[in-house]
C-alpha cells in the first residue's frame, strides 16, 4: 500500500492550492481549516495524480 505525506513546510494550504485534495479520484485528502491532511490513506492506489499536481512538491506518495 502507498503511503502518501504532506511536507507542510512547502504546502501552500487549503484555501491557496488545495490541488491534491481537488484531483484525487479516492478521495484520500480532507481539509481541516486550511490544512489538507491525509485521512485515507488506505484508499490511495498510488496514481500519483496528486503529486502531479503538486505545484511545490508538497505532497510525496511512496511504495513500501
Ligand atoms: S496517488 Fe492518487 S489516489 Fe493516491 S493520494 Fe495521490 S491522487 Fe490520491
Ligand atoms: S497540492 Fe501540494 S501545495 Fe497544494 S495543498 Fe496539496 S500538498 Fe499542499
Amino acid at each position: 500500500m502507498p503511503s502518501v505525506t504532506i511536507d507542510y513546510q512547502i504546502c501552500k494550504g487549503a484555501k491557496e492550492c488545495g490541488e491534491c485534495y481537488n484531483n484525487c479520484p479516492m478521495e484520500v485528502f480532507t481539509i481541516e481549516g486550511d490544512k489538507v491532511v491525509v485521512a485515507n490513506e488506505e484508499e490511495c492506489t498510488g496514481c500519483g495524480v496528486c503529486e502531479d499536481v503538486c505545484p511545490t512538491g508538497a505532497v510525496k506518495v511512496k511504495f513500501e
